[in-house]
C-alpha cells in the first residue's frame, strides 16, 4: 500500500468546521485505501509566538481532535511533530539544498508578513521543514488544500533535486486533491474561505463550541436579498454556503435539497442546516471531551504512534545521512 502523510498545526482551541469537512473527513476515508499517518504540527505551531502552556494543551487537544473525527491510531499512526527529531533533523540537510531566492518566493511568506507585524526566520524556512515532514515518509501522496500547493511544489524540487545530486533516495510525492472535498466558505464573508487566522469569530464554527452558540452563527449566517433557495454560488454565496454544509452533513445531494426548500424561506434553510450540524458534531465533540478527560491514555497513543512513525523516518534520514557523507557513528 502507498503511503501517504498530512498534518494540521496546534493553533486552536477547536477545529473549525472548513478543517473538519475539507480535510478530516478526507483523512478518516483515506485510511482505507493508503498507509495513512497524521501528525500535529507542534514545531510549525512555533512559528508563531504562544504561550506555552496553551500550545501543549492544543496539541493533545487537535489530537484528540483527529481520533474523534473517525482517524484510528490503531491503523493510522496519530503522533506529534516534536515527537519525531529527525524532521528537523531532515529539514537541516534540505535548507542546504534551499537556494535563498527559491525559500523568497514563498506566497504564504509573503502574505502571512506583508502586514509588517515580526516575521521570525522558522515562518521563512517553513516550507523547508514541510517538505521534511513529508519527504520522511516516502509519501506518495500528500492530502493538501489549494493553499499548500506552493509548498508542495517546493517538496518535490527539493527531493528531485536530491535525487540528481546524490542518486535516488527520496521519493517524489503527487498532492492529492480530493475531488469533493468541500469548501466552506466564512458565514459572515461568503466569498472568503472559512480561516482561524482570517474570519471574524461570528464567520467561523468551532467545532468544540456549544452547540447553541454554533446554531446560532448558521442563524445569523449572511445569505442575500432574494428570497430563492439556490445553489449558485456567484450570484449567492452565502445560501450556497449552507446548502454545502447541509449536503455534506446530512449526505443528502444539492439538487435535492433545492427541491425540498422550494419555496421555503430562508429561515428554514437555517433551522434546518442548524439542526444538521448540531447533530452531527455532537458525536465528536463527545468523543474529544472524552479522550481529553483521559490525556494519559491519549499520551499512550501518541507515543506508540511516535514509535511506529520514528521507525520510518529513522531509516530515512539514515539513508540521507549517508548518501550526503556525513560519517555514521558506530
Ligand atoms: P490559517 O488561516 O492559519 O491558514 P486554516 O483555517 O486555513 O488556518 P489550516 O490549519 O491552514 O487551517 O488547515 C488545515 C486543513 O484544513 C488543511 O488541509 C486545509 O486545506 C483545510 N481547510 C482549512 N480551511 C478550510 C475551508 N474553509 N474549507 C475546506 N478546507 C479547509
Ligand atoms: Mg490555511
Amino acid at each position: 500500500r502507498q503511503r501517504i502523510l498530512s498534518g494540521m498545526q496546534p493553533t486552536n482551541d477547536s477545529l473549525h468546521l472548513g478543517n473538519y469537512l475539507g480535510a478530516l473527513v478526507n483523512w478518516v476515508k483515506l485510511q482505507d485505501d493508503f498507509d495513512a499517518y497524521y501528525f500535529v504540527a507542534d514545531l510549525h505551531a512555533l512559528t508563531v509566538p504562544t504561550d506555552p502552556k496553551l500550545l501543549r494543551a492544543r496539541t493533545r487537544l487537535t489530537a484528540a481532535q483527529y481520533i474523534a473525527a473517525g482517524v484510528d491510531p490503531t491503523r493510522s499512526p496519530v503522533f506529534v511533530q516534536s515527537h519525531v527529531p529527525e524532521h528537523p533533523q531532515l529539514m537541516w540537510v534540505l535548507s542546504c539544498l534551499t537556494s535563498y531566492g527559491e525559500a523568497s518566493r514563498m506566497t504564504q511568506f509573503k502574505d502571512k508578513t506583508a502586514k509588517g507585524g515580526n516575521a521570525n526566520v522558522g515562518l521563512f524556512t517553513y516550507p523547508i521543514l514541510m517538505a521534511a515532514d513529508i519527504l520522511l515518509y516516502d509519501a506518495a501522496y500528500v492530502p493538501v488544500g489549494e493553499d499548500q500547493r506552493q509548498h508542495l511544489e517546493i517538496t518535490r524540487d527539493l527531493a528531485e533535486r536530491f535525487n540528481q545530486r546524490f542518486k535516488k533516495a527520496l521519493r517524489v510525492p503527487e498532492p492529492y486533491i480530493v475531488k469533493e472535498g468541500a469548501k466552506i466558505m466564512d458565514l459572515q464573508e461568503p466569498t472568503q474561505k472559512m480561516s482561524k487566522s482570517q474570519s471574524s469569530e461570528l464567520g467561523m464554527i468551532n467545532l468544540l463550541d456549544e452547540p447553541s452558540r454554533n446554531a446560532k452563527k448558521i442563524k445569523s449566517a449572511v445569505t442575500d436579498s432574494e428570497t430563492v433557495i439556490r445553489y449558485d454560488v456567484e450570484n449567492k454565496p452565502g445560501v450556497s454556503n449552507l446548502l454545502m454544509i447541509h449536503s455534506v452533513l446530512s449526505g443528502t445531494p444539492i439538487p435535492q435539497l433545492e427541491d425540498h426548500f422550494a419555496g421555503k424561506q430562508y429561515g428554514h434553510l437555517k433551522v434546518e442546516t442548524a439542526d444538521v450540524l448540531v447533530d452531527a458534531v455532537a458525536p465528536f465533540r463527545a468523543r474529544t471531551l472524552e479522550l481529553l478527560d483521559d490525556p494519559a491514555e491519549l499520551d499512550r497513543i501518541l507515543a506508540s504512534s511516535a514509535d511506529r512513525a520514528g521507525e520510518v523516518a529513522a531509516r530515512t534520514l539514515a539513508r540521507v545521512y549517508d548518501k550526503v557523507g556525513l560519517l555514521a557513528p558506530v
